[in-house]
Formats: C-alpha cells, sequence, structure tokens
C-alpha cells in the first residue's frame, strides 16, 4: 500500500480534485507502474463528462508510459526498472478474442469491480478505463503494459498507448490498406491524424482528410494527408473528384459525431471498407442507405484500439519513430503538471489540441 496524488472526478463535468489516494500493491499477474507522462485523450473527457455510464468517484487516464516499480507473482517478461507503456487493453490470453490475435476485443471481462485504488477511509475509486493513470502510480494487469526502449522520452511513447495504435493500426490492422488504395480520413484529430500517418505508411496513393476546421487540415497535411476537403455540404463529390470520380478504397472515421456515419458510406468505391474508430456517445443512432452497400460489396467494421496486438505492434511503431518515419512529438500541443488538469481538460475541450500530456516530476 502506498500513497499517491491522483486527480479524482467526484461529480460529472465538474473539476477534478487533487486528493492523496491509496494504491495497493500489485497482486498475482499486475505490475505497479509510476507514470512519467499520461496524454488527455478523447476517451478521458467522455466518461469525464458523462457521456459513457461509470461509477464515481473514478480516476481517469489511460495513454501513459513510465517504469516498472513493482510487479506480482507469477509476472514474467517484465521487472522493476523496465520503462513501459500502460494502455488500457486488458486480455486473458486464452478467450476466442485473444487466441485469434484479437487481445483488444478480449471477451474475459476480468475487469475487478474492487480495484487498487481506495481513498484514504478505504471506499473504492473506480480505476478508469481498466488504468487511472492520472496519478503518479498505476497498478494495472501484465497485460496492459509494454517494453519500449530506455531512451525512449517518455512523453512521445504515452501517446503511442491510445490515440497512435488506434489510428495507425485502424488503416494498417483493420482498414488492412494496400499500396495504391485511395483513403479517406474523417477528423483530422488526434486519432485521425494517427490514421492519416497509418495509411501513409501503409502506401495509400491519395489521402484525403476531411475537417470542419480549415487549420486542421493544414496539420493533417504535415502528417500526411495529399488533399484537404472542408466537410461542409457534400464533401464525398470533392473526394471522389479528387480520386479521378470513383471513390475510397477505405474510409476511416475518426469523430465520435453520430451523424458523419450518415454520410460516411457516400465516399465509398465498389468494394469498399468503411472502418468504425470514432465512439459517439451511449445512445446516439446513425441512418444511411443500405442499398449500395450491399449492391457494391463494401464493408462496415469497427476497429477498437486498432485491434492492437502490443507485443506485435508497439515495437515497429516504435522504430518507425526513431526513424523518422512516424511523428509522435509533434502531435504534442501541451504539456501540464498534474496540478494543471483541469486547464489541460478545458484545452482538449477547446478542440485546437492536439495532444495534451500530463507529466509528472520525479
Ligand atoms: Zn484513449
Ligand atoms: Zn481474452
Amino acid at each position: 500500500m502506498q500513497k499517491i496524488r491522483a486527480a479524482i472526478c467526484r461529480a460529472f463535468g465538474e473539476d477534478f480534485t487533487i486528493e492523496e489516494v491509496h494504491l495497493r500493491a500489485p497482486m498475482a499477474g499486475e505490475v505497479e507502474v509510476k507514470i512519467a507522462a499520461c496524454a488527455v485523450c478523447h476517451s478521458d473527457f467522455s466518461y469525464h463528462q458523462g457521456g459513457w455510464p461509470a461509477p464515481l468517484p473514478a480516476v481517469y487516464g489511460h495513454e501513459a508510459a513510465g517504469t516498472v516499480t513493482a510487479v506480482g507473482e507469477g509476472v514474467s517478461g517484465i521487472a522493476p526498472g523496465d520503462a513501459v507503456l500502460v494502455t488500457l487493453v486488458r486480455s486473458c490470453g486464452t478467450c476466442p478474442a485473444c487466441i485469434n490475435a484479437h487481445p483488444a476485443n478480449c471477451e474475459a471481462g476480468n475487469h475487478a469491480p474492487d480495484g487498487p485504488i481506495t481513498l484514504p477511509d478505504g471506499s473504492p475509486v473506480h480505476q478508469g478505463l481498466d488504468a487511472g493513470a492520472f496519478a503518479e502510480a498505476v497498478v494495472v494487469d501484465r497485460s496492459q503494459v509494454v517494453k519500449i526502449p530506455a531512451d525512449m522520452p517518455m512523453e512521445a511513447a504515452a501517446l503511442i498507448s491510445c490515440g497512435v495504435i488506434t489510428g495507425v493500426g485502424a488503416a494498417v490492422n483493420t482498414a488492412g490498406i494496400r499500396p495504391g488504395d485511395d483513403v479517406v480520413v474523417i477528423g483530422a484529430g488526434g486519432v485521425g491524424l494517427n490514421a492519416i500517418q497509418g495509411a501513409r505508411i501503409a502506401g495509400a496513393r491519395r489521402i484525403v482528410a476531411v475537417d470542419l476546421n480549415p487549420e486542421k487540415l493544414d496539420v493533417a497535411r504535415e502528417f500526411g494527408a495529399t488533399h484537404g476537403v472542408a466537410g461542409e455540404g457534400k464533401p464525398w463529390q470533392e473526394a471522389k473528384a479528387i480520386f479521378g470520380g470513383r471513390g475510397a478504397d477505405a474510409v476511416l472515421v475518426a469523430v465520435g459525431a453520430a451523424p458523419v456515419y450518415d454520410q460516411a458510406v457516400r465516399y465509398l468505391a465498389p468494394g469498399g471498407r468503411l472502418v468504425a474508430v470514432g465512439l459517439p456517445r451511449a445512445g446516439a443512432g446513425s441512418s444511411f442507405q443500405m442499398l449500395g452497400v450491399g449492391r457494391f460489396a463494401q464493408t462496415i467494421t469497427g476497429s477498437y484500439m486498432g485491434d492492437v496486438v502490443l507485443e506485435r505492434d508497439v515495437p515497429w511503431i516504435v522504430d518507425l519513430y526513431r526513424q523518422g518515419r512516424l511523428r509522435l512529438d509533434e502531435l504534442i500541443s501541451g504539456r501540464w503538471t498534474l496540478e494543471q488538469i483541469n486547464e489541460a481538460f478545458a484545452d482538449t475541450r477547446s478542440g485546437a489540441a492536439r495532444r495534451n500530456v500530463i507529466v509528472f516530476g520525479d
């Protein structure tokens, strides 16, 4: 049991309070990590706003990196002193999803109601997104951490844990983009920029970014988009003109606004794949014509956490970063202390930020 500082959400939409909480030692199969950096992801924001049902009080934060400080019984392949990413992908290794190499869809549901965090009076604090990394330390399942090089900057590494694997994985793993494919990415925020990077890495021919904000389209070009289209009116017509009259082989929706899905199928070429990445709030619906989907053998599929296999995908993503082929540092728009978390969330809410990162001192 150790005492740590954490950002607690006590009421949805209200400011976080920085409080001292208790973190129990890692049990069998668990790892304790001292957090060095944790980025603010849109999912943290959605939970904080009460967009998805969850218990309170809670600690959010799941896009993190740090150093292992202790391991529980039976943990192998990781030891105190190792630099690691901390993710929300908790997997059992034995369910049908896991044995088919889709651990992000793990069906085990081994998400203990009694997490490792408690208030000083002993009452439980919900470990939001199975991580709770807006805190000085976390205790998570072994499957949620993956080793990174010791000299990797922690702020850049933290981004890989969610936004990067979600976007790059959606393009590479889920959409299966091949050299020569024409691609549309709707939404040029943190995840969208990484979907664009993934499409570029996979060899896409033309990558059209669609966003309402013209400044984001400029940023999208820096990350590999070949064209930008304003997301007003009938943007699919403009995209098809760019593709010489044909639709897109892959359309990746990287925004959580449900109405965007009403339009997304309109961008598709015959045989094209629509990949749903952005998560609308609970209860939000969408409607679109199914006729073309059947007639033109199109695919509509979801991608959760980029369908990542951490031990397979993180090492190559790290290498591409180190070779200058994948941008991470440029994704960071602000650095904040834990005490400044409410300002960091306000800045994320404004929509202008790429990624705000909470950085912890020694
Ligand atoms: Zn996230
Ligand atoms: Zn599983």
